[in-house]
């Protein structure tokens, strides 16, 4: 039997709390054909959409872990032909070309360094000489560095060229403030596992209003099924789910979204900021190397794996002596870099010391 006893301080997924385990496993009902159900749906979208900066009705939940966000925004925006803009400083972000190009899109990639946040200056220059896009797809935090971008900025000024901004803040929203209207953000992309803290399993994402607009005036059908949001749009007033809702995962993530109101959104990225600052010094403090320059995600720290061990031994040493998980990175970086996840239930001080203390002792020998 897979039963997992470690403390989790991975990239995502995180440690979840009791209260959301038990929501998992109770009684689901009938989640097409039960009007209770619909009003839960509705509340969960309202108390989600605080957290979003946006109106209830522009929240979807979608049966899939986060990909499925990022491949449903692809397909819905994307027609044959369109040029696409990919802004990026790390691999979740150049990786949107692959789904964009999945859809027919020609996309033009804006590359910046991936020690750092994007240069919104440099992103000013490049706009100036070409912005005849119909979107751009933006990265908050790109995990497998731990860079976090300003997103703010950055999307105010694709908006004022009149491109659509599509942001994935998986593994940002929530351990640092996000506001969609505000931001000017047309899909915005979370994940179930990251800094809500409820299992994998669910895609949370808000649609804007002129998302909505561009994905009715295509000319051309969405050519997938499971990642047209089109589906999703009157789901809530016309009672039809295009497929069967995940309702443990809802009602778990319920419970988690409760337990996040409950705190407080702003303490919730406070505690975020004190536990990454904390981790980042501690993580110095013991000779080891942080990747970053500058740009430090409030949600997970990435530093270069110590001298004499390869990543994989390290995570596996942890793992068996400390009972400690955390995670390595992927592509170019897998070889050198280890990141400490400090996202939503992760985010807590005395963990950060129980690994930095493990990290020492496995140092020391
Ligand atoms: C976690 C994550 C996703 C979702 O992908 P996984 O398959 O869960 O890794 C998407 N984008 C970012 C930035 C993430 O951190």
């Amino acid at each position: 039997m897979y039963n997992p006893d470690y403390l989790m301080m991975t990239a995502g997924p995180t440690m979840v709390r009791e209260n959301v385990m038990k929501k998992r496993s109770i009684f689901f009902g009938n989640p097409d054909i039960d009007d209770d159900f619909f009003k839960f749906y509705d509340e969960l979208r309202e108390k989600t959409a605080k957290i979003f900066g946006c109106s209830k009705s522009n929240m979807i939940f979608l049966s899939g872990e986060g990909m499925v966000g990022l491949d449903s925004a692809c397909a819905s925006l994307t027609e044959k032909g369109d040029r696409v803009l990919i802004i990026e400083n790390g691999l979740f972000g150049s990786g949107f070309a692959d789904l964009v190009k999945l859809y027919g899109g020609e996309t033009a990639t804006f590359h910046f360094d991936t020690k750092n946040k994007i240069d919104l200056e440099k992103l000013k220059d490049l706009l100036e000489i070409d912005s005849d896009f119909k979107f751009a797809t933006v990265v908050h935090c790109d995990t497998p560095t731990g860079v976090l971008n300003d997103i703010e900025p950055i999307c105010k000024l694709l908006k004022s060229k009149g491109i659509l901004t599509v942001v994935d803040t998986v593994a940002a929203i929530g351990g640092e403030f996000f506001n969609a209207e505000k931001y000017g953000v047309d899909i915005a992309l979370g994940g179930s596992q990251k800094v809500f803290s409820a299992p994998p399993g669910l895609t949370i994402l808000s649609v804007s209003d002129d998302a909505w607009k561009a994905i009715e005036n295509r000319k051309t059908s969405i050519p997938s099924f499971y990642c047209n949001l089109s589906y999703w749009k009157n789901c809530v007033e016309e009672k039809l789910f295009p497929y069967t809702m995940p309702a443990s995962d809802l009602i778990a993530f319920d419970q988690a979204i409760d337990n996040i109101l409950e705190e407080g959104i702003e303490n919730v990225v406070a505690r975020h900021h004190k536990v990454a600052k904390y981790c980042r010094n501690k993580v110095q403090e013991l000779g080891l190397k942080l990747y970053l320059e500058d740009g430090f995600s409030p949600t997970v720290t990435s530093f270069y794996v110590p001298e004499n061990f390869t990543t994989k031994e390290f995570i596996k040493e942890l793992k068996e002596k400390h009972k400690i998980l955390i995670s390595g990175s992927f592509g170019e970086y897998s070889d050198y870099i280890l990141r400490i996840g400090h996202m939503g239930e992760s985010a807590k001080i005395e963990y950060i010391d129980q690994v930095i203390l493990a990290i020492k002792d496995i140092l020391n020998k």
